[in-house]
């Protein structure tokens, strides 16, 4: 009989957030983190620019766009590996590194994705206990073992938007031994201000075990065209090199995060749009009686901790508004929804329909949208 190897049926298929109501005209889609704003006009026209080039092979080497990368970063572009999406970094990194028998650490209420690459080579996915939602350093560096090979971190968090702050990302990098890599997702860095943050550049700067992963799916809009990056020491990224496809990168991908990096004004203004919207939202939530975790994200965990009043229902009542939230039970948060950050007239359809769902007469209401 035929039979996929050991681990591989263990695996949970990744399920996206929701996209469609079925019955909706307009649907607020706030489910899967995406940038209400969209791309950069410019990011649009750049891939429209390719289409009569579809018969060429895109350029394997992404020279342009390490280089537009590389750039305002202030990064080697020989040190940067390019994507279909961070996810595929996450895939080759894990491929790379760690194998059967071994031990891939990510913390309790991480990214999915860490636990499902761990399974498809064969390595086992150790989930450490959070502490406030978060990365609790202490506990990840207690589960170190000899076969531990690789430890994921994403800073922020997804689902939970809890932010580790720079030295204790560091404390976490100097507790591991130097055959361990640590891998920083950083997919959320372009909305996180403040001096107590760092997206692990500078780690991986000094250090041959860090890398750091970076996506255009978040703040640049441009999830449709999966495009991510890693920033690895040289011997790492000579590895990643090695075993990625060798067209992994779309030519139209490619040509429209060259575009969309050289759009600072639309960037600043994604970032404006949260900077405004995610403060605004979280404290309308707080004075409905519920529970946001404090984010440092484009999106929000939210906690429904009245039996009475779960998330399966309040998820409910938000789509009978046309609002698509994330249900998160898959990542062990059955009690919470993830509302992402949208447009102004969505972020207050969410904090008026949640006032409504949370309001003692509310009861009616929920009934009818049943
Ligand atoms: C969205 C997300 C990614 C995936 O990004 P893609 O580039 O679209 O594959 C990776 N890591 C985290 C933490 C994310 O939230």
């Amino acid at each position: 009989m035929l039979k996929a190897r050991p681990g591989i049926m263990d695996i949970a298929p990744y399920k996206g957030g929701d996209a469609k109501l079925p019955g909706q005209t307009r649907v607020m889609r706030l489910a899967s983190n995406e940038s209400p704003l969209g791309p950069s006009p410019r990011a649009v026209e750049a891939y429209h620019a390719l289409s009569p080039e579809l018969h060429r092979y895109p350029d394997g080497a992404a020279e342009e766009l390490r280089a537009a990368i590389a750039r305002p970063h202030g990064l080697p572009a020989e040190q940067i590996v390019c994507g279909a999406g961070s996810d595929e970094l996450i895939s080759l990194v894990t491929r790379a590194y760690a194998g059967i028998g071994d031990e891939v650490l990510h913390s309790q209420y991480g990214f999915l994705m860490y636990a499902i690459a761990a399974k498809t080579v064969g390595a086992t996915p150790v989930a450490v206990p959070a502490r406030d939602y978060g990365a609790d350093v202490d506990a990840m560096l207690a589960q170190v073992t000899p076969r531990t090979r690789l430890v994921f971190l994403a800073n922020p968090n997804n689902p939970t938007g809890t932010l580790l702050p720079a030295a204790e990302v560091r404390r976490l990098h100097k507790g591991l031994p130097d055959d361990v890599l640590l891998a920083l997702d950083s997919a959320y860095a372009e909305y996180v201000a403040g001096p107590d943050y760092e997206d692990g550049s500078a780690l991986v700067r000094g250090h041959g075990n860090v890398v750091m992963l970076r996506t255009f799916s978040k703040i640049y809009g441009l999830a449709a065209l999966r495009l991510g990056w890693a920033y690895c020491p040289p011997a790492v990224a000579d590895v990643l090199n090695r075993v990625r496809g060798p067209f992994n990168v779309p030519a139209p991908s490619q040509a429209a995060g060259v575009a969309a990096l050289g759009d600072r004004t639309h960037l600043d203004k994604a970032r404006a749009h949260n900077n405004r919207w995610l403060p605004w939202l979280a404290a309308k939530l707080q004075e409905t009686g519920l529970q946001p975790v404090p984010s440092a994200g484009n999106f929000l965990l939210v906690r429904f901790s009245n039996p009475a009043l779960t998330a399966d229902m309040a998820a409910t009542f938000l789509n009978s508004r046309g609002i698509l939230p994330r249900k998160v039970g898959a990542y062990g948060l059955p009690d919470c929804l993830r509302i992402t950050i949208g447009l102004a007239d969505e972020n207050e359809a969410v904090a008026s329909a949640l006032a409504e769902f949370a309001a003692p007469q509310g009861a009616a209401h929920r009934a009818g949208a049943r």
